[in-house]
């Protein structure tokens, strides 16, 4: 038997690694490619001033929150045509006009779902469900909710909590991939790791920052910040029935959060009252 019978190496062996593959090993490459990433991909939030890790383009993370609100808007009843809907929609323009992040698609959309949430996605997309409205019970309590959809936007915490997936694959099914197939595998893993992260819920450290920059905006829109006490309070009273609202699902309790705004409420007060001099 020859060689070329018995071992396939134009195509399982070192013949095919590509020229820049050169003599290095994967193992020692990776983490040296990881750690160049980490401190070249630290970004400050705005407002709180937290550094953050995002690994991926702002265009990327806008891309991949574009496909998938056009999903669920395909799947989810949208509502148009009532109150609501304006509300939120007009909601929406005054928080995002306060943000000053003007430069994205924003869309707010009213979704037919009897749980009481909403959520925000990469690219300025914004959805609310109508069993919202049974503990928003006010405009000024609606627009926290919006400014607090809003803020998750501001701060980048989808592509954070994406780049952080992307870490975790990469370190640990990256290291593997790259001792088979090569490199070729690390794009793909780094897309799949991205689109499972979008799916992942805000961390509590992003929740609670989205709480903080979300109470600034509302009363910087010239909404009353005191709404968003009221809002966790409602909030409070219907947890617990059913699946938990994507504010509280990575909260202990809701006492935690109001004590926080409190703290804010000065300063969230001083900008409110501007507003209205
Ligand atoms: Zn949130």
């Amino acid at each position: 038997m020859g060689r070329s019978v018995g071992q396939p190496a134009g195509r399982y062996g070192m013949a095919v690694r590509p020229w820049w593959y050169g003599g290095l090993r994967p193992l020692r490459v990776l983490p040296l490619l990881l750690a160049a990433l980490i401190l070249t991909a630290c970004e400050t939030v705005p407002i709180t001033g937290r550094q953050q890790l995002i690994l991926m383009p702002e265009a990327q993370a806008e891309q991949i929150g574009v496909q998938a609100f056009q999903q669920i808007k395909a799947r989810q009843p949208i509502v148009r045509d009532r109150p609501e809907a304006r509300m939120v929609a007009e909601i929406g323009q005054r928080v995002v006009a306060a943000s000053g992040l003007t430069g994205y698609g924003w869309e707010f959309v009213l979704f037919q779902d009897a749980s009481p949430n909403a959520f925000a996605l990469p690219g300025g997309k914004i959805g609310v469900n109508t069993g919202l409205f049974r503990v928003a019970r006010t405009e000024n309590q609606v627009a926290a909710v919006i400014a607090h959809e809003v803020a998750h936007v501001l701060a980048r915490h989808s592509a954070e909590r994406m780049s952080r997936q992307m870490l975790v694959e990469l370190g640990l099914g990256g290291l593997a991939a790259a001792t088979g197939p090569g490199y070729a595998g690390m794009a793909d893993i780094a897309a799949q790791a991205a689109t499972l992260g979008l799916l992942l819920p805000f961390t509590r450290d992003q929740e609670a920052e989205a709480d903080h920059i979300g109470l600034l905006l509302m009363a910087r829109a010239g909404y009353d910040p005191r709404a968003a006490i009221d809002l966790w309070r409602n909030m409070g009273a219907v947890a617990g029935a059913g699946r938990p609202p994507e504010f509280l699902s990575t909260h202990p309790s809701a006492a935690n959060r109001i004590a926080r705004l409190e703290a804010l409420m000065p300063e969230a007060l001083a900008i409110y009252d501007a507003q209205h001099q």
